[in-house]
């Protein structure tokens, strides 16, 4: 069988500096906000090319503490809008609707799959004060149009980088672009950790204080609490983990990279539509691939197929957050686009450990279906 994503393969790799991080973390006798957290917040932000991190427990709290933080300052408030887009994991509208704001769904481009800039237009109105374009499966919304939405209408971006570590338009990278962004080192992302993490980074140095502060129960000072916080913190073993792996991010994208590229060049059928990245410049430029997502209007016979031919698929995503009996109160609302891709898409093996022969695989399942 060929797995849909094998971590184990893809942590071995580093096995050896695994371990030894994990013994100096033991060894020094510090597990929460030490010299590992405050190295690695460093490094992912000389990574990013921005001037702050701030290491959180997880991807979801990156970018609830956030617009926390922007609550806390006065920026936002309680009934606030703020745009989402229609199709993404539910993490995106869990940080807004967590902070008593409120959700406005936007469909995406079908093609790229990402929150469409000309629905980003109709939704704005007095209410609304931020957008949270999402990098989905590791390809950058346009960023510059919705930098410039925003910039028209005093808006705050913040991105939802948890799929799109490294991924970039010109060099400017993933995180570099909004207000602030959210990352997620979830053990599944292109930079994983071996268990739960999290990372907002910024340019803004008020905003950065504010996150550091709330996110340890809003202290600044050890038993002095200025602000209402949480305990959400990056612990030293997973900093040092994935201060080991970190280096290893650019190559691991390059391999990515080259999967897709395969994919994409070999994968023939009629049956099958593959991503279209036709407004890049060439597969480097902005994709990192954390997901391969095809459409089909046979999916469930597709995967099927697949299955039957030893190949792990997956479906990103079965249910989009207006659908979820947790927003129920959003049922109503028609977004077609979204609508379409839940029923249609499904994911293709891709990860960095993945061999020649497992592509090749792939793509002649894939080329083999009928329906
Ligand atoms: C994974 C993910 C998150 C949340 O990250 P966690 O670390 O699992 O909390 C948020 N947004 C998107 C788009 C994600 O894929």
């Amino acid at each position: 069988m060929i797995p849909f994503l094998d971590l184990s393969s893809m942590n071995s790799r580093y096995r050896d500096e695994l371990i030894s991080a994990c013994a100096r973390v033991v060894d020094s006798g510090q597990y929460i906000a030490g010299e590992e957290l405050a190295a690695f917040e460093q490094e992912f932000a000389d990574y990013c090319g921005v001037k702050y991190c701030i290491g959180v427990g997880n991807g979801l709290d990156a970018l609830n503490l956030t617009l926390r933080a922007w609550i806390l300052s006065g920026l936002l408030k309680a009934g606030d809008e703020v745009i989402v887009p229609s199709n993404t994991y539910i993490a995106t509208v869990l940080a807004v609707t967590e902070n008593r704001l409120r959700p406005v769904f936007v469909d995406p481009d079908p093609e790229t799959f990402n929150i469409d800039h000309k629905n980003i237009e109709k939704v704005i109105n007095p209410r609304t004060r931020v957008i949270i374009p999402v990098h989905l499966y590791g390809r950058l919304a346009d960023m510059p149009t919705i930098m410039d939405i925003a910039a028209r209408n005093r808006l705050l971006v913040l991105e939802d980088a948890a799929q799109a570590h490294g991924a970039g338009i010109g060099g400017r990278k993933a995180g570099a672009w909004g207000n602030a962004a959210g990352f997620s080192f979830y053990p599944g992302k292109n930079l994983g950790a071996l268990g739960d993490a999290g990372a907002v980074v910024t340019d803004d140095s008020s905003l950065a204080e504010k996150v550091k502060a709330v996110r340890n129960y809003g202290s600044r000072q050890k038993y002095h609490h200025d602000l209402q916080g949480v305990n959400s913190r990056l612990d030293e073993i997973q900093a040092a983990i994935l201060r080991v792996k970190l280096p290893y991010l650019d190559e691991d994208i390059r391999i990515r990279r080259e999967i897709a590229q395969t994919y994409l060049a070999s994968i023939k059928n009629r049956f099958l539509t593959l991503p279209d990245i036709s407004a890049e410049k060439s597969i480097a430029d902005s994709h990192v691939w954390h997901i391969f997502v095809v459409r089909s209007d046979y999916r469930d016979q597709v995967r099927k197929h697949l299955d039957q031919s030893g190949i792990a698929s997956m479906i990103h995503y079965p249910i989009a957050p207006h659908c979820q009996p947790a927003y129920s109160d959003y049922q109503s609302l028609k977004l077609p686009m979204a609508e379409y891709l839940q029923s249609t898409v499904f994911s293709l093996p891709l990860f960095p450990t993945m061999k020649s022969e497992q592509v090749a695989e792939v793509v002649r399942a894939c080329n083999a279906f009928k329906p």
